[in-house]
């Protein structure tokens, strides 16, 4: 990806700040300073709106019912579905598949696909800088199936090392699965060249999208991969739900991950017949408010647009690096030249907790710990980080308040 194009004229990030009532409060006596927002981002009013309004006025229990309120909560699901596709570009709504989130989706994967069509032998390749939920699952279904986990590696800036996976794929290799930005470093990785490379071996593609979403633009029909997994929260939606995006002519010959209501066509004590997609993979009652609401997510991306969003974001992670690597005692984690408004770093001699804890005292709120990477964490020879991680409402003033309050609090501890 190349850099985002200026942040467009007509952005007022002050207004956007109103549209997130959260923002607006004091947190030890302080105005709240909110940098976690790879953990998840904070919900904009057209979100809470759409959860109340589903709520008040027209909750019941989705497809086959006849009665009005049914429809229109069918009616609100299904819009979802149909903004999701267009969100990331997917030919048809089949291919889009509601899930609890990313970490639901690619245990959908890795259980169906890969218990289906892994054999022993069978390599599946990941990444050093996955998060657990890209790791476990493959873990899991490796085991299962006696196939082999390879990883690639990555630098000590937080590249990854393409040549090296260029020399691990072969013909044994039958997935590969990468994170499109990574949520400890925020390196943007170069997916497009790893699709490419994993499908010259004939290879299928899974893309963890968790961090990539709000940020970067998805095409998934130009990106060419074969699975991209989403998860509404980290992208102003709410929690609980996200899409898994499948090829067509792979979610159609992959078996069903659960069973039950929803994913049948007919059931009979000798046999079930399977529902067409994309409900084969949806059993049961699904998240039906948090799916409504998220559609108003999508919307509030779009109505700002992802490269101002973008644009704004890699402002305040160029301020940011530059403001942070000044501050003697500040090892920055993560160094990529590509990377989502993720700030990593430690302080020797200061634990990251202690630092979480004394930024929280004023009213800073930041990550801290291993960010579910912890094989990340070994590489460095640390057990963890302190992130601050940017959204669109952002500002300098806070990146200053964050600057402030490390430069405070290393002298006052060294
Ligand atoms: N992958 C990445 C890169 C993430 O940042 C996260 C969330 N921290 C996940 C996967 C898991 O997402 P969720 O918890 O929403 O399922």
């Amino acid at each position: 990806m190349t850099h985002p194009s200026p942040i467009a004229t007509g952005f007022d990030v002050e207004q956007i700040r109103k549209e997130f009532p959260v923002l607006d409060q004091q947190v030890n006596g302080r105005q709240l300073v909110y940098l976690d927002n790879a953990a998840t981002s904070q919900k904009p009013w057209v979100v809470i709106n759409a959860l109340l309004d589903y709520y008040k006025g027209y909750n019941a229990n989705i497809h086959r019912g006849i009665h009005t309120l049914a429809e229109k909560a069918t009616k609100a699901y299904e819009a979802t579905r149909h903004t999701a596709q267009r969100f990331i570009n997917a030919r048809s709504e089949q291919e889009i598949i509601f899930t609890s989130g990313v970490t639901g989706g690619l245990n959908l994967i890795a259980s169906s696909y890969g218990r289906a069509f892994l054999k022993a032998g069978d390599e599946v390749i990941i990444s050093a800088v996955e998060h657990h939920s890209n790791i476990v699952p493959w873990q899991i279904v490796c085991e299962e199936k006696k196939a082999v986990l390879k990883v690639i590696p990555v630098s000590d800036e937080g590249v990854l090392d393409i040549d090296a996976y260029r020399a691990l794929l072969t013909d044994k290799t039958k997935i590969v699965s990468v994170n499109h930005a990574s949520n400890s470093l925020g390196t943007i990785n170069p997916i497009r060249e790893i699709i490419t490379a994993a499908h010259s071996f004939g290879a299928v593609t899974v893309i963890d999208g968790a961090q990539a979403a709000s940020h970067l633009n998805i095409d998934v029909q130009d990106l060419d991969c074969d699975f991209y997994c989403i998860s509404a929260h980290k992208m102003y939606g709410p929690t609980g739900t996200g899409i898994l995006y499948g090829k067509q002519e792979l979610l159609e010959k992959m078996p069903p991950y659960q069973g039950g209501g929803e994913m049948i066509k007919s059931v009979t004590f000798e046999k079930t017949t399977y529902n067409d997609l994309p409900y084969k993979f949806e059993a049961g009652t699904p998240n039906i408010a948090d799916v409504v609401a998220f559609k108003y997510a999508m919307d509030f991306i779009q109505s700002i647009g992802k490269e101002t969003i973008a644009a704004h974001e890699h402002s305040l992670l160029v301020y940011g690096t530059e403001k942070l690597s000044k501050i003697k005692g500040i090892r920055l984690i993560g160094t990529a030249p590509e990377k989502v408004g993720v700030l990593s770093f430690v302080v020797d001699g200061i634990h990251h907790f202690d630092i979480g804890q004394m930024l929280d005292a004023r009213g800073i709120a930041v990550r801290t710990g291993h960010h579910c990477t912890q094989p990340l964490m070994d590489q460095y020879c640390i057990e963890g980080t302190v992130r601050a991680s940017f959204a669109v409402y952002n500002t300098k003033a806070e990146v200053d308040q964050l600057a402030e309050g490390m430069e405070r609090l290393i002298s006052f501890m060294k």
